[in-house]
């Protein structure tokens, strides 16, 4: 289960929207398992079909979240042209078992798509997203 605000939501869609026709990122942050921060990430791939994290920025990230007592409780990103569902890259790339990964599917740019799973040692296994 993932639980977010609705704004929170809301405000993914809008990034991964801002970021068409390229895949766009970002890292969920907040405690109890309960999203209270976004922060929104380069894509510097600037592909439309894969996305990776800029290592600095990443690294400025981990540093925030840690001075406000963040923990890091998602990774989303979109797919331009496919499902709201890993592919096997994203299978790949990862790398935090404990970490929810989300996906916006713009597939249907006006009915976005969101969905969101946990990885674990190449298993993927969907999770319910609760709005709150
Ligand atoms: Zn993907």
């Amino acid at each position: 289960m993932f639980r977010l605000k609705k704004e929170f939501l809301n405000r993914i869609i809008e990034h991964t929207r801002k970021g068409y026709p390229n895949e766009a990122c970002g890292i969920l942050a907040g405690r109890g398992g309960k999203v209270e921060k976004i922060y929104e990430m380069n894509n510097i791939d600037k592909s439309p079909a894969t996305y990776f994290m800029d290592a600095k920025e990443q690294f400025k990230v981990m540093k925030d979240m840690r001075n406000a007592g963040l923990e890091m409780l998602g990774i989303y990103h979109s797919h331009v042209a496919s499902h709201a569902y890993p592919s096997s890259r994203d299978v790949e790339m990862a790398f935090y078992p404990e970490v929810s990964y989300v996906i916006v599917s713009l597939q249907e740019k006006d009915n976005p798509a969101i969905r969101s799973f946990k990885i674990n040692d190449g298993k993927i296994s969907e999770e319910e997203i609760v709005c709150l």
